[in-house]
């Protein structure tokens, strides 16, 4: 008997018991097929393309190679079916839904990219001369006016690629701010709850870090901050709404106190979803806060695609922002501001954080999105962001311990603890449970101020059926966990592969394939 090497697969469920020689565990399922490496399953014989031989003239010069790569080759119709199936023993927003908390994983309506395959965006070049793509700087200039409307702030940098990105940019004008005026600050607080960019960022632009503890509301404890602050204080980065997935109703106070002390207030806006069209942060005295496109404007992300991190500034940070970026003249015409033209257009600027103006892609998707909206339906966005997180809480709070709950409402995610699990039982469990339920885990033992956390974001674009399943599948995990089922150790038992050994994982990581072609 020869059995593949699959992780949860258990001879005593195939029909033939296991028992016979000539039983062949394929570790094909369901009509899933087992799929084998590439390296195992191509050679370097087989093409999928076939090229004109070379002419026996041709010069590579110092290109022309002079021994075999060795990588596999397949056929077109073998390299189709690998990726699909592997595609399949993923999971998608498009299947389900993605209930990870601080991601806003939510659906990405097909408008978008519609406009974004539009030939006179998807086939444009940076490069290009800029008089033939003045419609595309038209689109980067509008959706930065969107973005400074709903932020209620004074402007913004549109060429951050990224969440983290962005982050860095807005303490890189605080540094460039500060630099500007004679001071050497050099300690950034952020609250415990903090999403881990915020410290790093913090940490990698040459601040140092020091914590601001929560109170037991799971809030920022304005009263310690204010004991903190001090002429070597640069600033403050806090999450708003937070990462317990409250908002921080101190947030006035904490920036003018921060303001007093001459700092900074640096907001990390991922969670936008949640107040936007309701609240804008420049009413709230923050000076810089990054808007992830590819959560709150629903561009994809993950493995989906490359995000897009624009900051919004205040009038004090604005004049630091980055280069390039793009400016509508009086005559009707969009040029980008560089380094050849910032010393009479932006001479503060700290510089240049990327090659050119950002994700192009990103921007028709962002901007369709806020088009087919408008600034009432935004509002809606976040007004059903928040219910269906509520829904969540306050259906799964007599079976999960819910920390926060008595917080109030929570806003675009709800929280819970390990607390109550049976002896033995944890949030793993609980996770890995929920694989065998046909869902993806929600985010686990984040953030680190609740014990074994579990923290889900529905979004907004759930329906109330598709939360009624999920939760139902959430509650009888949950409820196995209470009673201690003893299978629930040991799930998932239907996923392409069983509980892996995390730590083994990545403390030993095997990344590289070993063996002949
Ligand atoms: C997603 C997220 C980030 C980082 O954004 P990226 O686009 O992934 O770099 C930062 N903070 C919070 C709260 C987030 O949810």
């Amino acid at each position: 008997m020869t059995a593949l090497n699959r992780a949860g697969w258990r001879p005593e469920m195939n029909a033939a018991g296991g028992a016979d020689d000539n039983v062949t565990f394929t570790g094909n399922r369901a009509l899933m097929l087992e799929e084998a490496l590439i390296f195992e399953i191509g050679s370097t014989e087989t093409t999928g393309v076939d090229f004109d031989e070379a002419a026996p003239d041709a010069d590579f010069g110092d290109l022309a190679r002079t021994t075999p790569i060795g990588l596999p080759g397949l056929s077109e119709s073998e390299t189709v079916r690998h990726y699909t199936r592997l595609s399949r023993q993923n999971y998608a927003i498009d299947l389900g839904l993605f209930p990870l908390g601080s991601c806003t994983m939510k659906h990405n309506p097909r408008l978008n990219e519609k406009v974004a395959r539009m030939p006179g965006f998807a086939d444009v070049h940076p490069l290009q001369p800029q008089e033939t793509v003045q419609g595309a700087l038209a689109v980067i200039n509008e959706l930065a006016f969107w973005l400074i409307d709903l932020t209620g702030m004074y402007g913004v940098a549109m060429s951050p690629k990224a969440g983290a990105h962005g982050e860095l940019c807005g303490i890189l004008c605080i540094k460039a701010a500060l630099e500007a005026r004679g001071e050497d600050r050099r300690v950034i607080l952020v609250p415990e709850s903090a999403h881990g960019t915020n410290p790093a960022t913090a940490a990698f632009a040459g601040f140092t870090v020091e914590d601001i503890p929560a109170t037991k509301e799971g809030r920022v404890d304005l009263e310690a901050l204010k004991a903190r602050l001090g002429p070597d204080v640069a600033g403050v980065m806090i999450t708003n709404p937070n990462t317990c997935g409250l908002f921080e109703r101190d947030m006035k106070a904490i920036s003018d106190a921060v303001h007093a002390a001459g700092g900074y207030v640096y907001c990390d806006g991922a969670n936008f979803n949640a107040i936007v069209g309701r609240v804008r942060p420049g009413d709230l005295g923050i000076d810089a806060m990054h808007i992830n496109l590819h959560k709150t404007f629903s561009t994809p992300h993950g493995g989906g695609g490359p995000g897009s991190g624009p900051v919004v500034l205040s009038e004090a940070l604005a004049p630091y922002g980055p280069l390039p970026f793009v400016a509508r003249y009086a005559d009707g015409t969009y040029k980008l501001i560089e380094e050849e033209n910032a010393a009479e257009e932006h001479p503060a600027t700290f510089g240049r954080m990327t090659a050119f103006h950002g994700q192009m892609g990103m921007f028709t998707r962002a901007l369709a999105y806020i088009l087919s909206h408008g600034a009432d339906g935004l509002k809606q966005v976040a007004e059903d962001a928040v219910l269906n997180a509520n829904y969540v809480l306050r259906s799964l709070e007599d079976v999960l311990d819910a920390p926060f709950a008595a917080s109030g409402p929570c806003m675009h995610e709800a929280l819970f603890s390990d607390k109550g699990l049976a002896e033995g039982f944890s949030t793993l469990d609980i996770a890995k449970g929920l694989i065998d339920e046909g869902y993806h885990p929600m985010t686990v033992y984040f953030p680190l101020v609740v014990h074994g956390a579990m923290l889900i974001e529905p979004t907004e674009t759930e329906s109330k059926a598709a939360l009624d399943q999920f939760i139902g599948a959430l509650r009888s995990i949950a409820m196995r966990a209470k009673n201690g089922d003893p299978a629930l150790k040991s799930a998932p038992h239907f996923a392409p592969r069983a509980r892996l050994d995390e730590t083994a994982a990545a403390r030993k990581p095997v990344l590289a394939w070993e063996g002949d072609l």
